[in-house]
């Protein structure tokens, strides 16, 4: 007899630390929009392992590269180049408008990495060791110790003091607010062009606007997060192509790679030749022949899918429907995001909502006690919103 799911979840807590308030599901597969448990039940996914599986589940193009290149090679370290990694990284200059990559793991290594070019740049500049970066409240760059440092949520920070310091916070989308956190020390400005695990707020584009002006004027570089907001979610391929800006750094992970652990940073040219030099950074595994294939295959398949127009077509229609949502439901207080990360606010908390809609076979994620954060694969077409939204509103109507 096949392991019941609930020996499953008891052997899990036995084995693994609690750091995460699990679902009480042990997923098994995947196919599409779709995801199956041990036991066999169906769920319609709209959390996509949190913004990861842009192809959605089973993408034929993407298991063939994958396979293909297990076949082949997949690991070699970082004293030798491979054709995935050099493919890829052309790839990402093409599409950011950057002018070097280097491969990480995950999106805080990212982060990390983004930082240290960072630090190393002002360092060249006036061989001081007291800079600042300013970061900004309700934000979320990571769990490692220097994006843990500029990220928002005091919460996730206090009982790790000292971080790498000094951090100064500003309020999102205030200009004025950032403004008065800079200062001669300043080396870096973080923010996610749109806020994801804070609630899901966008940059305003005249706010970036005026970052990037502010950060030109001063030398101080411009750190885009885009590890959730990136990869086409928003409609462009990062979220501040619709803002007619560019960073110094953005950082990618999450949908870059579509579940094999993957991420990168990318430079401009200013960065790439007054900063990070041999010996300054490194990692066994970043970039490996087959995290880059899959980031290959996922450039691939964006094109083959055409799925940036895919996510222009559809997001408007999820937002109309979820704006029906908000205007039949007191409880529901805001609809706000961009492409395909959207969130509804409601006056309460909506665990209770989530996990009703998980009974019912629909996977939510929240963003924060009170949003409800939409976030599917972007391959999601009309009839899956709409399957989406019947069971949600069974969910609040109850
Ligand atoms: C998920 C996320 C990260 C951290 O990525 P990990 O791969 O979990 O380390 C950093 N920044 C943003 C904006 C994210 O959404």
């Amino acid at each position: 007899m096949e392991t019941a799911m609930k020996e499953y979840i008891e052997e899990a807590e036995q084995a693994l630390l609690h750091t995460y308030n699990r679902y009480q599901v042990v997923l098994d597969r995947g196919e599409g929009m779709y995801l199956y448990d041990t036991e066999g039940k169906r769920y319609l996914d709209f959390m996509a392992g949190i913004a990861v599986f842009a192809l959605g589940y089973h993408d034929p193009g993407y298991d063939r590269a994958l396979k293909d290149q297990i076949d082949k090679l997949i690991h070699t370290s970082n004293y030798f180049y491979n054709v995935p990694a050099i493919r890829a990284a052309r790839k990402i200059k093409e599409i950011s408008g950057m002018d070097k990559v280097f491969f990480t793991n995950s999106g805080t290594e990212a982060v990390e990495g983004a930082l240290k070019a960072a630090k190393k740049y002002a360092y060249l500049k006036d061989g001081r060791q007291d800079h600042e970066i300013v970061a900004m409240e309700h934000s979320f760059h990571g769990r490692t110790m220097g994006a843990l440092a500029v990220t928002g949520n005091p919460a996730y920070r206090e009982p790790f003091e000292p971080l790498m310091g000094p951090v100064r916070f500003a309020a999102y989308n205030d200009f004025e607010s950032l403004a008065e956190q800079v200062n001669e020390k300043t080396c870096a400005v973080i923010l996610e062009t749109v806020q994801g695990e804070g609630g899901v707020h966008p940059a305003g584009e005249e706010y970036l606007k005026r970052v990037r002006a502010l950060c030109d004027e001063r030398d101080i570089l411009l750190i885009l997060d885009e590890i959730q907001c990136g990869m086409g979610r928003t409609g462009t391929m990062f979220a501040y192509q619709r803002c007619g800006i560019r960073p110094d750094i953005v950082t990618m992970a999450k949908a870059l790679t579509c579940g094999v652990p993957g991420g990168a940073f990318a430079v401009n040219k200013k960065v790439a030749e007054n900063s990070l030099k041999a010996g300054d950074h490194g990692t066994t595994y970043g970039g490996n022949p087959l995290a880059a294939a899959a980031a290959e295959a996922v450039f691939a398949r964006y094109e083959e899918l055409n799925l940036l127009d895919h996510v222009n077509r559809v997001a408007p229609y999820l937002e109309e429907k979820l704006d029906g949502l908000a205007a039949r439901y007191d409880c529901i207080k805001d609809r706000r995001g961009a492409g395909l990360l959207q969130a509804l606010e409601f006056d309460r908390p909506v665990g209770e909502i989530t996990a009703r809609a998980l009974e019912k076979g629909l996977i939510l994620i929240n963003a924060g006690s009170h949003v409800i954060r939409f976030v599917p694969a972007l391959v999601v077409e009309k009839e899956h919103i709409d399957e989406m939204t019947d069971i949600l509103e069974s969910c609040i109507g109850q």
